[in-house]
This record gives structure tokens, C-alpha cells and sequence, in this order.
């Protein structure tokens, strides 16, 4: 056993001492990790669909290292310091909708909590409605909007006041309908939830634009337009977590934006946004973001000089190689070719790819996704999986990846399931 395994053996929490990958990572560069044993390995899975720019981008580790050499840290909020500036300034530039106005922490947990409450204090009212099969972080308030039991185990009572609509599952409708025949009533059932869960004190409903962690659950193509509209009747607010989906990952700089005319009133960001260095985000538009008040919010390392100074480089670097334009063609041929596969469903947007591993009955197969992860590994390529069932294997490689890496990962899949 290395030193490193012996070390997360005793001396990490139980839960995380194996590891889910039984490999030790020492350095990475682009599309390209390495191991303790010096074996490369393609990433398709950029450290949970984070390193969109590629790992250890040269442009960003000298932003990041720059800014290093002048101010680590003294507390953003405390004293100003140009570079968060510089990068609130820029996102108003790029986020949807007008929505101009950010507050910088550490993650993506962190920035849904945010959002959470300031919903409840821009509306003066407390309820929230999400999406079953969700993921939004593992705070309490987060897991309390998360609609997976397996990710809230053994930690209730949750915040009160959460109602779950169905999620938009095509695959597996829970209303047992079929798009395009069912009129996408899965949005509709929002309203439903909304009269039949709640009690007149809907602050706002939150959900993810594609559900990563759920296994690449891509709502119809209307869904988030009808969403709005009975959020607007109930006078609700929209939040939008891109903290998965954003910075290019499914092929436009925000996933909300596949949804025509659909401006949500909060929207969070994490993962992708510094390409690796810590740092989440949510940001609203005038007229909500004054119902937060001086002290209302705060975080010690949020909007850390070192991240941001990554974040305003990753920006740059994702507009300069052309990254998001990448994510959408190699993704579409990604999985074009994918869908040839004798797999229950291929589903996704740009380099955001599910691929839901069945039983010949349908029912999920968990065990055969976690099989192929394996084998992939084997064959020098590290993906992901999910799915409330754990059957949906994950494919989110750096957006830089090329026609000939994603022929061979199709290759290796392929490969893979005989
Ligand atoms: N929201 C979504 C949609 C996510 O996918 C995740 C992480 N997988 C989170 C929130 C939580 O982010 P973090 O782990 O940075 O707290």
C-alpha cells in the first residue's frame, strides 16, 4: 500500500479513506492526468465537471500565481479588492438575464444557501419548492432542496417547508406520460405541487437547468419556459443552479440559456467557474439583491483574490480557445456516436453526457455502470456516475477534448460493453 493510501486509511474519515477511484493523482495538464505509478489517463470527467479549461491551464496557474505574489488573502468583504471587482464586473457581462450583481463564497453548497435566503428575504416569504431526483450540495439547507434519499441519509430532520415536484425524467416519466404527447405536465405539475404542498409562502423554486448528479436528466425543451410562467403567477422567484451545467459545459456559456426567453431571477455558480481553484457564486439582478442588507451575508475566503484572479483567466481562456463552440461540437458527435450503443438512454447537452445502463427489463443497472467505469479505468480513462438508481455513467472531459480523444473514449465505451 503507498504512503498516501496508508495515510487516508488512518488518519481520513472512514467514509473517504478507499476512495471511490483506486488511484493516487500526483499531477495533471490539459485532458491529462497522472498517476503515483506515472500512468497517464484521459480525464472525462474533469474532477466533477470542473476543470472545463483543462487541468493546470498554463494562462490560469499564472493569473492564480500572480495574484498569489501580491495579496493571498485579507477578507473581500471586509476591505475591496480590485480583482473581485474585476470579476463581478465581467460576469455581469455574461450571465443571462440582466442579472448583475454577485456574491462570491467557496461552493457550490455555499452559493445555493445564499440563494436560498436571499429569496426568502426579497420575497418575505419561506417556502421552497425542488425538483425530485436534484442535487445541490451537502449543507443542510442544500440537502434540504436535494431530492435524493441516498444523499440524505442519517441526517434529518431537513428544513421545513421544501416541497418536491416530479422530476422532468423523460425516460422514466413518474407521471408515466410520454413527450411529446404529455404536454410536458411535468411542468405543470410544479403548479399542482405548489397548490397542493405549500401554503401560500413560496419564496421560490430552485432547479438545476440539466440534473447532473440525478444522471444527466435533461428537461424538455419547454419545460423551463412553462416553469416561469406559474412561478410568475405565483409570484415566486426562479432559482437556477448552474453550478454543474455552467461555464460552457453543455455547450452555451449557461444551460438556462438552451431555454429561449427564460430569465431566472437567481442563478448559482461554483465548479467551473475558476477552473479548480475554490470558489462558488450567486447573482441576481437589481431589485431583488437590496433585500440583502449590510451584515445580512458574509464569508471569510469568499471571493478569494487567488480564485478570482483563476475565474477572470478561465473567462478569458474559455473565449480565446473557442471552448464553449468546442463543447457543443464534440459533444453532438460524441454522442451521435454514443447513441449507436446498445445502451438504454444516451442524453445530454455539449460535454455533459449520461449514459443510463439498463437491465434488458429496463430497470437500472447499477452494477453494470460501475463495471464499465472500472473497465474504462483500466483502459486510461476516468469518468463519472450518478442517478438516484447509480446506474448512469458520466462523461464530462475537459472542454478542450479533441475529435480524436473523443473517438477513442467512443472506442473505449464500445469497447466496453461487450
Ligand atoms: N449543485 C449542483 C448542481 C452540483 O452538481 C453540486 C456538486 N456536485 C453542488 C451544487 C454542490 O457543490 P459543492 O460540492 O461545490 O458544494
Amino acid at each position: 500500500m503507498s504512503r498516501t493510501r496508508e495515510q487516508y486509511a488512518k488518519f481520513l474519515l472512514p467514509l473517504v479513506a478507499k476512495g471511490i477511484e483506486p488511484i493516487t493523482l500526483v499531477a495533471g495538464r490539459g485532458r491529462t492526468v497522472i498517476d503515483d505509478q506515472g500512468r497517464e489517463y484521459l480525464d472525462a470527467f474533469s474532477g466533477i465537471s470542473v476543470v472545463n479549461a483543462g487541468h493546470n491551464h498554463p494562462k490560469i496557474v499564472a493569473a492564480a500565481r500572480e495574484q498569489m505574489e501580491r495579496l493571498v488573502h485579507c477578507c473581500s468583504y471586509v476591505y475591496q479588492v480590485p480583482v473581485v471587482g474585476e470579476l463581478a464586473e465581467r460576469l455581469a457581462k455574461i450571465l443571462p438575464g440582466g442579472l448583475s450583481r454577485s456574491f462570491f463564497g467557496n461552493s457550490g453548497a455555499e452559493a445555493n444557501e445564499g440563494a436560498l435566503r436571499l429569496a426568502k428575504q426579497a420575497t418575505g416569504r419561506r417556502e421552497i419548492v425542488a425538483l425530485g431526483h436534484s442535487f445541490h450540495g451537502r449543507t443542510l439547507g442544500a440537502l434540504s432542496v436535494t431530492g435524493n434519499r441516498a444523499r440524505k441519509l442519517r441526517n434529518g430532520p431537513y428544513m421545513s417547508g421544501v416541497a418536491f415536484a416530479p422530476a422532468p425524467y423523460c425516460y422514466r416519466c413518474p407521471l408515466g406520460l410520454k413527450y411529446p404527447s404529455c404536454d410536458v405536465a411535468c411542468a405543470e405539475s410544479v403548479r399542482e405541487t405548489v397548490r397542493t404542498q405549500t401554503s401560500g409562502d413560496l419564496a421560490a423554486m430552485i432547479a438545476e437547468p440539466i440534473l447532473g448528479e440525478g444522471g444527466m436528466l435533461v428537461p424538455p425543451p419547454e419545460y423551463f419556459g412553462r416553469v416561469a410562467q406559474i412561478l410568475e403567477d405565483e409570484g415566486a422567484l426562479l432559482i437556477v443552479d448552474e453550478v454543474q451545467t455552467g461555464f460552457g459545459r453543455t455547450g452555451r456559456m449557461f444551460a438556462i440559456e438552451h431555454s429561449k426567453g427564460v430569465g431566472p431571477d437567481i442563478l448559482t455558480m461554483a465548479k467551473g467557474i475558476a477552473n479548480g481553484f475554490p470558489l462558488g457564486a450567486f447573482a441576481t439582478r437589481d431589485g431583488i439583491a437590496e433585500s440583502m442588507r449590510e451584515n445580512d451575508h458574509l464569508s471569510t475566503f469568499g471571493g478569494n483574490p487567488i480564485s478570482c484572479a483563476a475565474a477572470l483567466a478561465n473567462l478569458a481562456v474559455l473565449a480565446e480557445e473557442n471552448l464553449v463552440e468546442n463543447a457543443r461540437l464534440r459533444g453532438a458527435e460524441l454522442m451521435a456516436r454514443l447513441a449507436q450503443l446498445p445502451i438504454g438512454e444516451v442524453r445530454g447537452h455539449g460535454l455533459m453526457i449520461g449514459l443510463e445502463m439498463v437491465n434488458p427489463d429496463k430497470t437500472p443497472a447499477a452494477a453494470r455502470a460501475k463495471a464499465i467505469r472500472a473497465a474504462l479505468r483500466e483502459r486510461g480513462i476516468l469518468v463519472g456516475s450518478g442517478g438516484v438508481f447509480g446506474n448512469v455513467v458520466r462523461i464530462q472531459p475537459p472542454l478542450s477534448i479533441t475529435a480524436g480523444e473523443c473517438d477513442r473514449l467512443a472506442s473505449a465505451v464500445e469497447a466496453c460493453l461487450v
